[in-house]
C-alpha cells in the first residue's frame, strides 16, 4: 500500500485542510485525511477492501480442502484473498477452536 504524501491535503468540508493519516477499522489499516474538526475520510481505494470484508462476514464463504504433493491446502475464495491483501507465501495462524472449527488469523 503506496503511504500517502505528506503534501497531499484535502479540503475539508469544514474548510481547513485534512492532513494524511492513517486509521484502522475491522483490523485493516486504512489510508486517509483527518482534519483537527474531527472529520475523517477514508482514501477511496480503501473503502472497496472494507466493504467487501463487511459483505463477507455476513454471507460466509466455503473454502475446498485439496491436496498438493504430499500437503493439503484450504483453497480460500479469490476476493477474500483480495480483501484482506493475502499473498502467497504468507504465513497465517491456525487456531483449532474444537473437532468442527478452527480459525485462521493473519501472522
Ligand atoms: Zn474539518
Amino acid at each position: 500500500m503506496k503511504k500517502l504524501n505528506p503534501k497531499d491535503k484535502l479540503k475539508c468540508h469544514c474548510g481547513k485542510w485534512a492532513a494524511p493519516d492513517h486509521f484502522m477499522v475491522d483490523g485493516m489499516r486504512v489510508r486517509g485525511w483527518s482534519c483537527k474538526c474531527g472529520e475523517k475520510y477514508f482514501h477511496p481505494d480503501d473503502i472497496e477492501p472494507i466493504l467487501t470484508v463487511n459483505m463477507l462476514k455476513k454471507e460466509g464463504l466455503v473454502g475446498k480442502v485439496s491436496k498438493v504433493g504430499n500437503s493439503y491446502s484450504v483453497r480460500l475464495p479469490a476476493k477474500l484473498v483480495k480483501a484482506l491483501r493475502l499473498k502467497i507465501g504468507m504465513s497465517l495462524n491456525i487456531q483449532v477452536k474444537d473437532a468442527n472449527r478452527i480459525e485462521l488469523s493473519i501472522a
